[in-house]
């Protein structure tokens, strides 16, 4: 079977207001931030470590189970800061099958990352394509842990450990899942979480670093801002990683309501399951039984034999259903990575067909099940070929 990934018709639909989308924002009771926001007018204390920023972290130490936690302005930065602070060089292994800053925050920094394909079943790092591609100027995995699903933590660590490679973890999908009942979180040397708007739990814009490792959270977290230890003395190299204290206030308040988003998230995700059962052709992704999984993602894998993914996604399209295809292409046949490997997807087959076969659909606690039937309503009208 060839796919044809050059060529694509669809055009981007235009916003309207009216359509169904992936990502929306879940956002707590406005009176809750309002009255943090009073909060930090009368301290006139709006970053560089306030205390909205601290409770956050100790929340979230708490939360995840870990020693620290490190928040910064987005999971990009914390990416970055957390590739320097492990003092990553060379070529660092990451899936292609993931959302693009994963490679952009190792290739921003001079490092090649190399591409390693991915299990069919779960869609992350399978342990022995990594093995595959380890040379002498490795030294390091990112793993993602793609729609909340965590990567074969024990495998990774093992073969990391067998490469004298560091370990670190894009948790950017993964708040608030489990591995054997553990919280993500506290993984490899470090995780990184984003709290991007579209993402599960959200601070406006914002990341973490979470870690046991005391040395590497005070390397950190002097890299977050700028080197400074204290007033006028500057001890290392650093960026501006800050999380300001708007977006830790909407980080409190949302933390507050996740068991509601959580529990809107697993119905959207049960009526798209029971709904598709019958569709030749389209199939739901489902989590690991026994573990804790936030259902950010409804994924629909599609069998291109059977059905069309593309076809499938103009008609939601045309019916204001702005369903997505993560992670199409892959970041391989991106730029530079396509450019600077152009052959890169003949070591990456299941990435290359996944990318083609996945649609993620509209969920969350502002879906209805009555939204979720005219979804699959449309969906079932592409693969009949009904008009
Ligand atoms: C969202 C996301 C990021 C980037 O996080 P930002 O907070 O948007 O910078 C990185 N990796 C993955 C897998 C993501 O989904």
């Amino acid at each position: 079977m060839s796919i044809e990934l050059h060529h694509d018709q669809l055009t981007d639909p235009v916003p309207t207001g009216r359509q169904l989308h992936v990502g929306r924002p879940n956002l707590g009771p406005r009176e809750e931030l309002d009255r943090l926001i009073d909060g930090i007018y009368a301290r006139r204390w709006v970053t560089n470590d306030g205390p909205l920023v601290r409770q956050l972290e100790d929340t979230l130490t708490q939360r995840l189970g870990v020693r620290h936690c490190i928040a910064m302005c987005n999971g990009t930065v914390a990416l970055e800061i957390a590739i320097r602070a492990l003092g990553l060089t060379g070529e660092v292994i990451v899936p292609s099958f993931t959302f693009v800053a994963t490679a952009h925050a190792l290739s921003w920094q001079g490092i090649t990352p190399v591409f390693a394909d991915i299990d069919p079943r779960t869609h992350n790092l399978d342990p022995s394509a990594v093995e595959r591609v380890i040379t002498e100027r490795t030294t390091g995995i990112i793993a993602v842990h793609l729609w909340g699903r965590p990567a074969p933590v024990g495998e990774l660590q093992s073969l990391a450990d067998r490469h004298g490679l560091q370990l670190m973890y894009d948790a950017a999908h993964a708040f608030d899942c489990t591995v054997g009942g553990k919280r993500v979180g506290g993984f490899g040397r470090a995780e990184v979480f984003s709290f991007h708007g579209t993402k599960f739990f959200n601070t406006f814009e914002g990341g973490a670093i979470a870690t046991d490792d005391d040395e590497l959270a005070a390397t950190a977290r002097l890299m977050r801002n700028f080197g400074f230890s204290g007033y006028d003395n500057v001890i290392h190299p650093g960026t501006n990683g800050k999380m300001s204290e708007v977006c830790a206030a909407m980080g409190l308040v949302n933390l507050d309501h996740l068991d509601t988003v959580v529990k809107e998230n697993r119905r959207a995700h049960t009526t798209y399951t029971n709904l598709l059962r019958d569709v030749p052709g389209v199939s739901v992704v489902q989590p690991d039984p026994g573990e804790a999984h936030n259902h950010q993602y409804v994924v629909l894998e599609v069998d291109n034999d059977r059905a069309s993914r593309d076809g499938i996604l103009a008609r939601l399209h045309a019916n204001d259903v702005l369903a997505r295809r993560y992670f199409w292409p892959g970041v391989h046949r991106m730029q530079p990575y396509a450019s600077a490997d152009p052959k890169a997807g003949e070591r990456l087959p299941v990435t290359e067909r996944l990318a083609a076969g996945i649609l993620v659909v509209p969920t969350g606690p502002s879906v209805s099940d009555s939204d979720i039937e005219r979804v699959v309503s449309i969906i079932r009208d592409a693969v009949d070929g009904r008009p």
